[in-house]
Parts: structure tokens; sequence; C-alpha cells
């Protein structure tokens, strides 16, 4: 049996992938056929293909690898910690220094009255966590028919049971029994949309009153918790209208409900504060991190939990746990990565210089015939794509069509943007330059040309 390496040739990688590895959302059958891409190694901003293409990560990976990619520090790390202790549990009344050390930094990160985290495997874990751990902090307040949580359609909050229950993607819930009950989903503010002939300003208020009105129907005694993501990241990085959080606020308030931000993608720099719930102004209760938190180094998330609610659940037993809550060597990587993120300024370089950059530049894209409206919040932006300006028309192909062409033409290219239904979304990693910019911005123009050329 031939070692598998980065040097067989394409076709054979190619072949033995599509005999084997069953991807993630993704229709298995005839991926041979499609030319996969392997990605053989990567740099800064930068992948490198098995044809030894260089190519653009407009994504940063999928939205996580915030210091770019071949940090050694990160690999230096992971050796260390494997070393010394590779892995031990922390149930039962054991700890380990990665764990510690990780939890005390996020501490020290997270808004006032953040001090306790509790880790998890993924972002999905993690909202797991959530879910068990809203509806055990009201059975602990005397009220355990506080079960429902209420999210919005076209979140994205994970692919477990119950993340995916909790996310409002209605291709996830037509495949494996979900959502499961208790859950309840209310509209997006996805202005260009759905907005019709209201402002933004009207379309947000009214987008954000479906809460209370779900409130008051389901019974204000009944709902425990509202999540949400400051940004919404792969429904397609909708960006709410700036009337939106204030008013879920109030209401999250009025009805002393608990909310959870999903900052899994928001967080760790992405959209120019350390938490997305900073830049939107929102006070939640629990915040579920994933992603940024190690840049994509190691696998891990977790649930950052204010004190109001951490007091409650740790006056008991809560019977929850993964094997790698608070795995060592993933802990001693994110801690790094948080470090780097820290002491190299990169959050306030987001902030302060690249993302107004990349704003200024990402906003020409408007000017480009199949381009509509073109938002962005720090590093993460997307384009609506639309035959009709003026009207914010949809394509007469069915959703998506258009922007899959538009991604090819991205691959073609050697950038890597993702298409969301028909609107094209771009999260490069947080260390991209002006000049690395400048080049995204160019091939992304010549990719719409030629996507507007297919079309003709
Ligand atoms: N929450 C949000 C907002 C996400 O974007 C994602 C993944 O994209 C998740 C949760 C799930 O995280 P994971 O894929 O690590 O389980």
């Amino acid at each position: 049996m031939a070692v598998i390496t980065n040097h067989m040739p394409t076709s054979e990688l190619q072949a033995l992938d599509a005999a084997h590895h069953m991807h993630p959302f993704t229709h298995g059958t005839g991926l041979a056929g499609k030319g996969v891409r392997v990605i053989t190694r990567a740099n800064g901003v930068w992948l490198t293909d098995s044809d030894g293409n260089r190519i653009l990560d407009g994504m940063a990976g999928l939205w996580c690898v915030n210091i770019g990619y071949g940090r050694k520090e990160l690999a230096q790390a992971a050796a260390r910690q494997m070393e010394e202790l590779p892995f031990y549990n922390t149930f039962f009344q054991t700890t380990h220094v990665p764990a510690i050390a990780l939890s005390q930094k996020l501490a020290e990160l997270a808004p006032e009255g953040f001090n306790h985290v509790f880790f998890a495997g993924s972002g999905s874990e993690a909202n797991d966590t959530n879910l068990r751990m809203v509806r055990t902090y009201w059975a602990e307040k005397g009220q355990p028919e506080r079960n429902i949580v209420i999210s919005r359609w076209n979140a994205y909050h994970g692919s477990s049971v119950g993340s995916g229950s909790l996310g409002g993607m209605k291709g996830m819930h037509m495949q494996g029994g979900m959502p499961i009950p208790d859950i309840h989903h209310i509209d997006q503010p996805n202005w260009w949309a759905e907005g019709g002939d209201m402002t933004p300003e009207e379309f947000g208020l009214e987008r954000a009153r479906q809460l209370e009105t779900a409130i008051q129907e389901l019974g204000p005694e009944r709902v425990g918790a509202f999540i949400a993501e400051p940004v919404q990241g792969a429904g397609g990085v909708i960006v709410p209208p700036e009337t939106y959080w204030p008013e879920i606020q109030r209401i999250v308030d009025k009805y002393g409900i608990l909310l959870i931000a999903d900052e899994v993608i928001c967080g760790f720099g992405r959209t120019g504060n350390w938490f997305g719930s900073q830049t939107m102004n929102i006070r939640p209760h629990i915040m579920t991190v994933a992603k940024g938190l190690s840049s994509g180094y190691q696998p891990i998330g977790g649930s950052i939990i204010c004190d109001e609610v951490a007091e409650v659940i740790n006056g008991v037993e809560f019977n929850h746990g993964y094997t790698y809550s608070g795995h060592p060597v993933a802990c001693a990587v994110a801690l790094e990565n948080l470090r780097i993120l820290d002491e190299e300024g990169i959050v306030t370089r987001v902030r302060e210089e690249t993302a107004p950059y990349l704003k200024e530049k990402f906003e020409t894209l408007t000017e480009h015939p199949l381009v509509g409206e073109a938002k962005i919040v720090g590093m993460m932006g997307s384009i609506a794509l639309t035959p009709d300006k003026a009207s914010r028309a949809a394509f007469e192909s069915e959703a998506g069509t258009v922007g899959f062409i538009c991604r090819e033409r991205c691959f073609a290219n050697n950038l890597v943007m993702r298409h969301v239904g028909d609107r094209m979304i771009i999260s490069p990693p947080l260390v991209i330059s002006k000049d690395e910019i400048d080049i995204l911005i160019a091939r992304a123009w010549q990719s719409l040309d030629e996507c507007h050329a297919k079309l003709k």
C-alpha cells in the first residue's frame, strides 16, 4: 500500500478522497469528477494546493484562522504540551495548568461580569452545553417550565442535533429529526432579501419585535433564552440594521430572558473588537466561542458564562461534559493564540487600520453591475448579487446558481470566497495586509466580471 503524501499526483489524491472520505455539507456522488481542491500547505493568508497554486484565503479556513497560517509559536506550544501532559480530563475534581490559564485569560478578555468558562471541543458542543445550561439554570431558579429557546431562521449554531435545532437552516432540519422540541424560530434581519418597502431602520424594528410577539404567544413564563450571532455568519454575513440589536436588548431585559450571543465567528477580533457583542453593544449572559479561540490550530470551543448564571450552575452538579472539555493541548495552543492576538495588537489593528481600509475597498464592489449591497463589519463582509439593484430582485434561476458560478470563478482566480445562495462572503485572516486586501478586491472584481459574462 503506497504511503499517501503531498507529493502524489492530484488526480490520485482526488480519487482516494472520493473513494473513502465523506465530506461535511457536500453532495458525495461524483466528487471525483468535480476536481476537489487538495490543500497542501499555508502561510499567512496564502494557501498552496497540490498543483502548486497560491490561493488567497478570503475565508480564513472556515472563518477561523484569525492569526493567519504558519505561526510556529502555536506548533511549539502544542509540542511542549504534548510532551508534558498530552491529555488529562477535567472531570471529577481534577484540573491542569492549560485549562486554568486559558479560562483565566478568557475571563480577562471578556466584558466585565464574565468570569467562568465551560470548555467544549467545538462550537456545536458549546451550544449544546448552552441549551442544557439555560434549562438547568431556570430549573434551579424554580422555573423548570422556562424551557423554550428562541432563535432565528437562517441562523447557524452548529451541526449536532441540539445546536442544529437551535440553528435555523431549513435544509438541515429536513434531515435527521430536527428541530428538537421547545426551540422556536423568528425571522432574520436580512433587509436586502426580506425588507420589502420598509426602510432598513423600520425593518430592523419589525424583525426585533417578532421576538416580543413570540414571547407573548409562547408565554413569557415559558421562554428561557434567545440565541443569536451578533452578526449572522454562515447565513450570509447578514449585518442587522442599526435599530435591531437595541430593540432586542430592550425586549430581553423586559422579559428577563437569558441572551446567548453566539460568538463562534464574531469572537476574537473578527468584528474589530474582542467580541461581536461589544461591536453590537449588547449585554449577553452567555457567549459561545470556538474557531478564532485557537485560530483553528486546535479544535476547541466553550461557553463564557456571566457571574449570575455561573453561580447557579456551580451550585449544582451539572451532569454534562466532553472527554475533550479543556483538552490541555488545545488550551495551550489557544492560550498562545490569544497571547499573539493580544501582544501583537492584531485586534486593534483590525479596528483602526485594516478593517476601515477593507470596508472602503469592499464597498467599491457595489459599482459592479452584478452587485447590489455590500455589507461589512470588521473582517466579515458580504455582497448581494442581483439582476436589478433598484428593485433588489433575485435571479430567476434557482437561488444559489449565480453565487455558485461566481464562487467557481473565484476559485479559478485563486481566491477563496464562499457563496450563500446568491450572496458572496469574505472573512479573511485578521492579519491580512493592505496590499493583500487590494489583491482580494481585484480578484473578486475579475471573478464578478467573468460570472457576469457567463450569464449573458
Ligand atoms: N456557531 C456559529 C455562529 C458558527 O458559525 C459555527 C460554525 O460555523 C458553529 C456555531 C459551530 O461550530 P463548530 O463547527 O465548531 O461545531
